[in-house]
Formats: C-alpha cells, sequence, structure tokens
C-alpha cells in the first residue's frame, strides 16, 4: 500500500525550488503518488484611500498578467523537472491560505515545501513553511534549505 497518493509542492520560484520538486518526485516515485504544483501570486491590487497613492498603478501588471506568467513558469519548471503528469495550479491570495484550501479541497496527503524561501533566510523555518506546518490537515515534509 502506499504511504501518499496525492502530493502538493508548493513552489515559490526561488532558487531552491528544483531541490523541492527533486525531493516530491522521488517520493512520488515510490508511491505511485499524483503530484500538484501550486504557485500562490501574492499580490495586493491597489484600492482608493482617498490619499496620493504610494504607488503608480503600473497598467502592464494586473492580476491576469501576474497569473498568466506564474503559468508558463510552472510549465517550464515541470518541463525542466521533466515532471510532465503534474497539475499545474495558480492562484492569487496569501501562500498560508491558498495552500490550506487546495489540500482541503483536493484531499491531499503530503505537501512538500522549502524550509526557506523568498521571504527569509535567518529564521529556523520561513514564514510560509512555518504557517503552512501548524495549518495543514495532512502531513508535511519540509525540505532543509541551505
Ligand atoms: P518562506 O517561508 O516564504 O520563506 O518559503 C518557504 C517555502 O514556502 C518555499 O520554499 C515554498 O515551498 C513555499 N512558498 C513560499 N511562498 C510561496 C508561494 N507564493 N506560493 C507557493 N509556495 C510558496
Amino acid at each position: 500500500m502506499s504511504d501518499y497518493t496525492n502530493i502538493l509542492v508548493a513552489v515559490d520560484f526561488s532558487s531552491s525550488t528544483d531541490q523541492v520538486l527533486a525531493k516530491a518526485d522521488e517520493i512520488a516515485q515510490r508511491n505511485n503518488a499524483r503530484i500538484n504544483l501550486l504557485h500562490v501570486v501574492e499580490y495586493l491590487p491597489p484600492i482608493d484611500t482617498g490619499f496620493d497613492p504610494l504607488f503608480t498603478e503600473n497598467p502592464m501588471i494586473n492580476e491576469d498578467v501576474l497569473v498568466e506568467n506564474a503559468r508558463n513558469s510552472l510549465k517550464k519548471l515541470s518541463e525542466r523537472n521533466k515532471l510532465n503528469n503534474a497539475s499545474l495550479v495558480v492562484e492569487l491570495g496569501t501562500p498560508k491560505h491558498e495552500i490550506t484550501r487546495y489540500v482541503e479541497e483536493h484531499q491531499c496527503d503530503l505537501v512538500v515545501i522549502g524550509s526557506h524561501g523568498r521571504h527569509g533566510v535567518s529564521i529556523l523555518l520561513g514564514s510560509t513553511a512555518n504557517a503552512v506546518l501548524h495549518a495543514m490537515p495532512c502531513d508535511v515534509l519540509t525540505v532543509k534549505l541551505k
């Protein structure tokens, strides 16, 4: 019997992503499990506060463009790592909430995540890794990244 059948890999496109994917692939092959690659686009659209905007809105950057770019990057990543059967998923929001929602809705039984990503290397676990570890209803493998 397989330990895991449906694995979610949280991808932030940092330089260590390949290392996280290699570990997930190793476990997936051993268990004959399915792999889902999920990237969460963290984007807060500008709101009208009545004050002068801190940043001028760039018409080239909007949610649709960011999601489309992330989709293309996931596709390239999966091809480069020979994960051709993986599901590629892009969500908008905060990583902790979107990862949890996806795991619950798709009954994932393992989350593979890097110990650190773009949010920081100075603490024991990055902020996303820490939040996910506490929120998850299933096993979490945190790949120790140097
Ligand atoms: P952090 O705790 O944010 O430094 O990142 C730790 C790990 O969380 C990364 O190695 C990724 O596996 C995952 N992660 C961080 N941000 C995202 C994101 N926006 N979408 C998906 N996974 C993420």
